[in-house]
């Protein structure tokens, strides 16, 4: 961080030598249980309570809910935040919507300073003729569904033989490897059932995933990239005219290793297939194929009876400089359902401001700032809604150093609680009527996803059958249900 983001901690007020400095996050994603831990953890001479709330009884955020079923790996970043709430230091509450069961004047009440760590969930918007048309989606619903989002609907469209994913990124990559492997490959994961049978039933034959630049400007990371090789008779099809190197592209494969790697990677696949070709061996090798095009911008999705039918791009080349220009020549693709994978979008909150632009809450290091640019004391923000959905769970570390940093600096400016005993919020959460979950109700459900896996048939491998790690719940009402059972048994047990 930089000299200006790490202000000096100030001097502690007299309210917090007789109390704790009591704060609420909201979202209990990465970026909110890191900012927890940081701050618990922080270098202090005063007490600390946190209240963490997220609006669904599990905690995790896009790790449940967006990273992909088949990244056991990435989904294994759970245990370390696991074990920052299994300490017993922050209260968890799931179930609490901020904006519907909590506002922002209650909260004063009961808080000296709020975190806002509620990421993105919402596809960002591309604007082409035919984006309206039935089997046209957003790359995030279609992650929502497979990742057993409680707020999707419980099918997805899945009739297409052909299909399109605009975009060049881990996420494009993510849903053009879910939609095109087989269901079956997939049950070792966590998916749930609805899923497994939608993608089960799925009729398709190729996937075809379209960059508006070249493969040096391509946005994947190179391990993402190659596991698209890993995919059970999946085939991956490359074009060599989409290989076009300029200038810019040449000193960036020269100077970053990670692009170096994945033009290598796509190089050899290219190669690999021109020589089978050469061997006379070009036939079908797989039943489903995933074509990775570049320098193709999308035009206008065309439709028949309000359906997709297909997709014109128009080819691009690249300037020189690694920025992509229209030639002119359009090319048309016949798919049954395109999916844009252009990014997220964070969402507003109330009574905070938001750029609508970004898609963030307007801050300065974290610090929310007000529709003059002026900074809103006791109000802070992390990870995606406070930099923009951009970049991996790591990098929501150093965002909640940062908002943490400017939080303890701020401590003799900040609105003290008027009402801050530990049970006022439980005590107004209850007489509202929310159905909040705790820590032991997450485990409670954790426990219940892990038996409903142990029970279920275990997956077919090449290994032989592994036994299923877990199976999702879906419905928000269930989740609830497993939960408050476990909270309730508690309760009265105490
Ligand atoms: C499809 C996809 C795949 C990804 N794959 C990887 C990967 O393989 N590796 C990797 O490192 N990164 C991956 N990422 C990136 C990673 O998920 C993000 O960097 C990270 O999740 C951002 O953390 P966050 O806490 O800011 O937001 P989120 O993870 O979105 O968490 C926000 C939390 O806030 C809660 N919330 C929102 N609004 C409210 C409200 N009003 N009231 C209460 N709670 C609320 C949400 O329920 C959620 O739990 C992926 C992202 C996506 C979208």
């Amino acid at each position: 961080m930089t000299e200006k983001n790490t202000p000096a901690p100030a001097a502690v007020p007299a309210a917090f030598a007789a109390r704790p400095l009591r704060v609420a996050i909201i979202g209990a994603g990465p970026a909110g249980v890191y900012a927890a831990d940081i701050l618990t953890k922080a270098e202090r001479d005063f007490e600390v309570a946190i209240d963490l709330f997220d609006r669904y009884p599990a905690p995790y955020g896009l790790i449940r809910y967006g990273v992909a079923p088949d990244h056991p790996r990435i989904k294994g970043i759970v245990k370390a935040l696991h074990k920052v709430l299994d300490r017993g230091d922050i209260r968890f509450f799931g179930n609490v919507d901020y904006g519907t069961d909590l506002d922002l004047e209650e909260l004063r009440v009961h808080y000296d300073a709020v975190i806002f760590a509620t990421g993105a969930i919402n596809d960002a918007d591309l604007n082409i003729p035919g984006i309206e048309l039935q089997g046209s989606h957003g790359a995030a619903d279609f992650v929502s569904w497979f990742d057993g989002h409680p707020d999707v609907p419980r099918t997805w469209p899945l009739a297409a033989t052909e299909i399109a994913v605009i975009g060049n990124g881990n996420v494009a990559l993510d849903v053009a490897r879910m939609l095109s492997k087989h269901a079956e490959d997939l049950l070792v994961t966590e998916i749930p059932d609805n899923v497994y049978e939608g993608l089960r039933a799925s009729p398709v034959t190729d996937v075809h995933v379209f960059g508006r630049r070249g493969p040096a400007q391509v946005k994947f990371t190179p391990l993402e990239l190659r596991e698209l090789s890993h995919s059970r008779d999946v085939d991956i099809v490359l074009y060599p005219e989409d290989f076009e190197f300029d200038e810019a592209s040449d000193a960036l494969i020269k100077s970053n290793n990670q692009v170096k790697t994945m033009v290598g990677t796509l190089t050899n696949w290219l190669i690999e297939q021109e020589e089978r070709e050469e061997r006379g061996e070009a036939g079908e090798r797989a039943s489903r194929r995933l074509h990775l095009h570049f320098l193709h911008s999308p035009v206008e999705i065309a439709g028949a009876d309000g359906k997709v039918e297909g997709i014109r791009f128009e080819r691009q080349e690249l300037d020189g400089t690694g920025q992509a220009r229209g030639t002119g020549e359009l090319v048309d693709y016949p798919v049954q359902a395109v999916y844009r994978a252009v990014g997220y979008f964070g969402s507003a909150l109330q009574d905070v401001e938001y750029d609508g632009r970004t898609g963030t809450i307007p801050n300065d290091g974290g610090k929310v700032l007000d529709g003059s640019g002026t900074q809103v004391p006791g109000l802070y923000a992390t990870g995606w809604i406070k930099r923009g959905p951009v970049g991996l769970i790591g990098h929501t570390k150093g965002d909640a150093a940062e908002t943490i940093a400017h939080l303890l600096a701020d401590l003799a400016g900040l609105p003290l609680a008027t009402n801050p005993a530990p049970d006022a919020v439980t005590g107004l959460l209850d007489s509202k009527g929310v159905e909040y979950t705790s820590w032991e109700g997450w485990l409670a459900l954790d426990a219940h996803e892990q038996a409903l896996g142990a029970a279920a048939a275990p997956a077919p491998t090449r290994e032989g059958p592994v036994p299923r790690e877990r199976v999702k719940v879906v419905e928000r009402a269930q989740m609830a249900a497993v939960s408050r059972t476990a909270d309730e048994a508690a309760r009265s047990r105490a």
